[in-house]
């Protein structure tokens, strides 16, 4: 899977419905929580309870249109079109298929704002190898594999990764998606619609099907932070996600951490924090943010995390050709993570390519090379596999490719 694909394939390219909303269109329900849809229904002067109505069909049913909620009466249906309510929910607009049964997708947020947002479909996930840290562990897969329905189907787990802005502000050199800068922070609304839309798409039953969601698209959630967690509270309360299913990746935004540090067990996200780098000395050049936050600050900040029994922090490491991908490097990772006191393992991705990008893929056995190292030095080491890259849709990929 090491090939350089520059460009899709046209025909993988599978164009939906691309009509843009209306900027001055109806208003929508989608991205509101249930205390703020009460508060709706009270307006209209109808009883809270209607909220929850609302609540369970645009969350858990995922109905798309007023009409099919037809656990409101019809009258106030259409009492609520008439006043330009609409469901609102983020709509897929283009679809790229890989090879691998990865899907990329574009989709269309918030009103009046034209540009995509980008999610991705692997089914069968990471197979356990993973890397987006929130494999099962072999117990549970045994116990609560596929039913007889599942069986039927294309995929029995899947993952399910999300953006939380459009573009990034970070910068990390070797990333595609810093190329954009920061377009603009997507609503908690946009952020769980995205979930939402795919979960659909796939006809998945949340608590039957093994779905995880990683927050590891584009942009850097602890930079968008109200909106990542009011997402991550919607997909919990309402569409009856489990956040030990979900984890979230930082580039080690210190104080977003903290926040984070403080959020009840049974609504945070596993963490998983891009460290990349051996040392503070390599990890400032091809990550400007640490001259801000340096390793050692990020680590203080992930230590006020009380993990959950047998949870462990993730550590991407991103490798570099002939930048972080040496061996003496694996050894001093080693030794990072064991001096970080964390329970912790490390999700190897081998850097994948983009235009413009003057770093290499590491060379043909570096990668092995250097798990093997941090296995020998017994760290819990996974390698994440690319996933994608011939749409443009494997880590640090996604925006290059899109619209026209
Ligand atoms: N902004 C967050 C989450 C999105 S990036 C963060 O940086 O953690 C998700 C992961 O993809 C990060 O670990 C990042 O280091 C990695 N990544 C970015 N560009 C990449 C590339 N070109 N190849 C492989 N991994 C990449
Ligand atoms: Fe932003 Fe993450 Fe890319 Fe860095 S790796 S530029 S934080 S999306």
């Amino acid at each position: 899977m090491l090939t350089r694909a520059v460009t899709a394939n046209p025909d993988q390219f599978v164009s939906l419905d691309a009509r843009l909303p209306d900027s001055a269109g109806p208003k929508p329900l989608f991205g509101l929580d249930r205390e703020a849809l009460a508060a709706r229904m009270a307006e209209a002067g109808e009883p809270a309870w209607r909220g929850r109505q609302l609540a369970e069909a645009l969350y858990r049913q995922r109905l798309a249109e007023i009409e099919q909620i037809t656990t409101l009466p019809k009258t106030l249906r259409q009492r609520l079109g008439a006043e330009g309510w609409e469901v609102g929910r983020p709509k897929i607009v283009q679809v790229f298929q890989s090879v691998d049964g990865t899907e990329r997708y574009l989709i269309q947020g918030r009103d009046g704002e034209g540009q995509t947002v980008e999610a991705v479909w692997m089914p069968e996930g990471d197979g356990g190898e993973s890397g987006d840290g929130s494999e099962p562990d072999r117990a549970s897969i045994q116990a609560d594999g596929p039913g007889e329905e599942g069986a039927s189907r294309s995929w029995d787990r899947a993952t399910i990764c999300v953006s939380s802005q459009v573009g990034c502000a970070v910068n990390c050199q070797f990333c595609l998606t810093a190329r954009l800068g920061l377009q603009r922070n997507l609503t908690a609304g946009e952020i769980a619609g995205q979930v939402v839309a795919v979960l659909d798409r796939h006809s998945v039953e949340v608590g039957r099907d093994r779905v995880n969601l990683v927050f590891m698209g584009m942009g850097e959630p602890f930079l968008n932070y109200d909106s990542f967690m009011g997402a991550v509270k919607l997909l919990v309360e309402e569409t009856g996600l489990s956040p030990q299913r979900m984890t979230v990746s930082t580039s080690g935004i210190v104080p977003g951490i903290e926040r984070f540090a403080q959020e009840p067990d049974n609504l945070r996200p596993k963490l998983a924090v891009s460290l990349n780098a051996p040392n503070d000395k390599i990890r400032g050049e091809i990550m400007p943010i640490n001259g801000k936050w340096p390793i050692e600050a990020v680590l203080d900040a992930v230590r006020q995390v009380q993990l959950r029994p047998r949870e462990r922090i993730t550590f991407e490491y991103v490798l570099l050709g002939g930048v972080t991908d040496q061996l003496q490097h694996a050894r001093e990772v080693a030794r990072l993570v064991r001096r970080s006191g964390l329970p912790a393992k490390v999700n190897l991705i081998a850097w994948n390519p983009g235009p413009g990008i003057a770093y290499n893929m590491p060379a043909p056995g570096a990668v092995e090379g250097f798990r093997a190292t941090l296995a020998a030095e017994g760290i819990p080491v996974y390698l994440r596999r690319a996933r994608g890259r011939d749409i443009y849709a494997a880590c640090g990929q996604l925006k290059r490719t899109v619209e026209g």
